[in-house]
């Protein structure tokens, strides 16, 4: 292949019917109202909001200490830490800055962040649903991608973003 093969760009059109690439440029946003509030000193930052596939990549930001929740993952998740760490009770090891977790298809955890740790923020990759649980196991409540495009959405009508700004991480 020849220097101009090589820098061609592609010749020919996307397929139609492929959604549209998305970039992110501030995944830590610059506007604080971007950040969706789950609890008081919990939230999200929506980076895709996967409707045709059932699954979301978000941040989670948690200032305060304590168990965030139990929950059952009916499909793996992804996880890098950006800040801070976090840990399972069901195990032990610590998810620190830095670290890379995969949680598998099945597994029912209970997520705590411990008093010495001032902030944590983890990139998710969350596949399917989260399903919360009590110790025993029964079904207290869930979310999946709808439910959080929902909270998205009343978040950003409410701080004055409009509805509308959360189209633009859905595909
Ligand atoms: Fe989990």
């Amino acid at each position: 292949m020849s220097d101009a093969e090589k820098w061609q760009p592609y010749r020919h059109p996307q397929p139609p019917e492929a959604a549209a690439e998305l970039v992110v440029p501030d995944v830590v946003p610059k506007d604080e109202r971007v950040w969706v509030p789950v609890e008081p000193n919990v939230w999200f930052r929506p980076l895709l909001l996967c409707v045709s596939r059932g699954y979301w990549c978000n941040l989670l930001r948690v200032r305060r200490a304590g168990v965030l929740s139990r929950h059952r993952h009916p499909q793996p998740v992804h996880g890098y830490v950006l800040k801070g760490e976090w840990r399972y009770l069901e195990h032990d090891w610590v998810a620190r800055e830095g670290s890379y977790v995969y949680e598998t298809a099945g597994e029912t955890h209970t997520l705590v962040v411990d008093p010495h740790v001032e902030e944590m923020v983890t990139l998710f990759q969350v596949n399917g649903a989260m399903i919360y649980v009590d110790p025993d196991g029964k079904v207290m409540g869930y979310d999946d991608v709808f439910t959080r495009l929902a909270k998205c959405r009343a978040h950003y009508e409410a701080v004055g973003l409009g509805g509308g700004f959360v189209e633009q991480f859905i595909r």
